[in-house]
């Protein structure tokens, strides 16, 4: 059973399921040395901000296959060495999208009711309700910088408000926006025609005072700018220069660019701008999600498959995530069985993706297979996240293709696999979320992987099933599956057997000294 190290608290839901992916130990109070001493007996470590997973804390975590952050951020932990050891790092990015979009919703709706200011007034004795005339935000026109989990959420959220909305974001696509009803724009376009822009960015090079003065001069006069993105984004003296000349009407911010700002800073005391103390992921609920999307991220990853939210490893997108998961596996399978029965030096692979997988980024599935491919003759632990590095470093030549054409499958992943002499195909479906293997080194054999297995290359004859039947049953081995392919009647075939337990090698070899029987192979999946 595969054991859990936690060294901050988390949410107990988050405990709830890393308690049914193994061995949890909580451990609070684990100094540098205590952790480096300990690590070394867990095979996944879940922290929040205060531990600092270092290269040396890594590196004597010796059976670490998973690092889990219960947060946003991975500044605490060394990435790159992580990487290096092969070790997948998850966090949970996706836990406060709705805590963040809702506040950005509360700080619109108090753009357009100054309701902090009148809150304010009311508890200083006055009674001011003809100064407090606002506007409704039914339907004015809503500007997001960018549009990726946050950014959509609002969108979504102001759809509700009959608001109509656009967004700037140079990587989303058209599809994406028109699935949450948002019309694309460039930039300049975005501020000529939105009534509030709200920023949901990150704080990179390219995006350091993106809303800078002659960004904010672009904006259309009179409107109202959000930012619960980063401290940064936003030059906030060129903010308060554009409340007072009025090309802006007022502002709400969550984030500052010295967080906390000082006391006297201009910026909290402004009277056009609403400022809250970068309270955005601050809810109940992200607190309890950030600790269970973890927990989910760290049991995917120990049970072999890829998690969601991997820093180092594939981001799949989540429209992508429910066509991409069940191929990963297959992808895996594919590769892990190529290299059991391909005995002859491989001078390359090609992989095709047909039918539905023409219209994802296959990528992850691309790593998959090639996990698989090096996995069962690697010493080391083969992970997505380090399968290109030793790809790399062994030479291996992969290219790859797609086609929308998946004969009568929804989708095909093929593998063809060219040795000096031959060109062996491999492919497999996935049907009700299952992987089936369809072909197997040319043969047409449609079984589920899963267990032992043993085929054997042979000459159709009658009789052919029973005698390596009976060879397995006198050697105390039980069939569950078999399957037969063969290219024509007579002629040379294939025979898969999904066996209970695996064929030893003197089983192997009895049924090898049959009489049409060229080769039997045991394989594990
Ligand atoms: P995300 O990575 O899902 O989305 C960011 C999007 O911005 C991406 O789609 C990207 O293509 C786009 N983008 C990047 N550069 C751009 C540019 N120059 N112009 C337009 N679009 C650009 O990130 P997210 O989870 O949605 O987070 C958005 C922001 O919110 C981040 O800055 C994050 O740090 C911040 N955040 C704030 C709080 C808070 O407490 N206020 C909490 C969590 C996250």
């Amino acid at each position: 059973m595969d054991r859990i190290l936690v060294t901050e608290k988390i949410a107990a839901e988050g405990l709830d399921v890393l308690r049914r992916a193994g061995e949890v130990d909580v451990k609070l109070d684990l100094d540098k040395a205590a952790l480096l001493a300990q690590v070394a007996e867990y095979d996944a470590l879940v922290v929040r901000s205060a531990t600092k997973v270092t290269a040396e804390v890594i590196a004597a975590g010796k059976q670490l296959k998973v690092i889990g952050r219960a947060g946003t951020g991975v500044d605490n932990i060394d990435v790159e060495a992580a990487t290096r050891n092969g070790i997948i790092v998850v966090n949970a990015p996706a836990s406060n999208n709705v805590a963040v979009a809702e506040l950005a919703i509360g700080l619109l709706i108090s753009l357009a009711r100054s309701i902090p200011q009148a809150h304010a007034s009311l508890q200083s004795g006055k009674w001011e309700r003809t100064k407090f005339v606002g506007w409704e935000v039914r339907g004015k026109t809503l500007g997001l910088v960018g549009l990726g989990r946050i950014g959509s959420e609002v969108a979504i959220r102001a759809r509700a408000l009959e608001m109509t909305i656009l967004a700037y974001d140079p990587v989303v696509s058209l599809d994406r926006a028109e699935q949450i009803g948002v019309e694309l724009v460039s930039m300049d376009d975005l501020l000529a025609r939105s009534d509030v822009v709200s920023l949901h960015v990150p704080l990179v090079d390219a995006t350091r005072n993106l809303f800078d003065a002659s960004r904010i001069a672009r904006m259309k006069r009179g409107a109202c700018l959000i930012n619960a993105s980063r401290g940064g984004i936003v030059d906030e003296a060129a903010l308060m220069e554009a409340l007072d000349s009025g090309q802006l009407t007022a502002a709400a911010l969550d984030v500052f660019s010295q967080e906390p700002p000082a006391p006297d800073a201009l910026v909290t005391h402004h009277p056009k701008i609403i400022t809250v103390p970068h309270i955005g992921a601050s809810t109940a609920e992200a607190q309890i999600s950030a600790g269970s999307e973890v927990a989910e991220g760290v049991a995917a990853a120990l049970g072999g498959e890829t998690p969601r939210y991997a820093v180092n490893a594939p981001f799949v997108a989540p429209e992508s995530w429910g066509v991409l998961q069940p191929y990963m596996t297959l992808g895996r399978q594919l590769g892990c069985l190529i290299s059991q029965m391909i005995v002859d030096p491989v001078r390359s692979y090609d992989l095709e993706f047909r039918g539905e997988l023409a219209e994802v980024d296959t990528h992850p599935v691309r790593l998959a297979v090639l996990q698989g491919l090096l996995e069962a003759n690697s010493p080391m632990r083969i992970t997505p996240v380090n399968a290109p590095l030793i790809a790399r470093e062994r030479g291996v030549r992969l290219t790859e293709r797609t086609d929308p054409d998946a004969q009568s499958y929804t989708g095909l992943l093929v593998v063809n696999v060219q040795t000096a002499d031959n060109l062996h195909c491999f492919s497999g479906s996935v049907l009700r979320g299952e992987s089936h293997i369809i072909q197997a080194d040319g043969y047409f054999v449609d079984f589920v992987p899963h267990g032992p297995l043993l085929f054997t290359y042979h000459r159709d004859r009658p009789g052919m099933i029973g005698r390596v039947g009976t060879l397995l049953g006198t050697s105390d081995v039980n069939i569950s599956g078999m399957y037969v392919g063969r290219l024509a009647p007579r002629e040379q075939a294939m025979m898969v057997l999904t066996l209970d337990e695996p064929a030893s090698a003197e089983v192997l070899a009895k049924i090898e000294e049959e009489e049409d029987i060229q080769r039997a192979i045991g394989v594990v999946l």
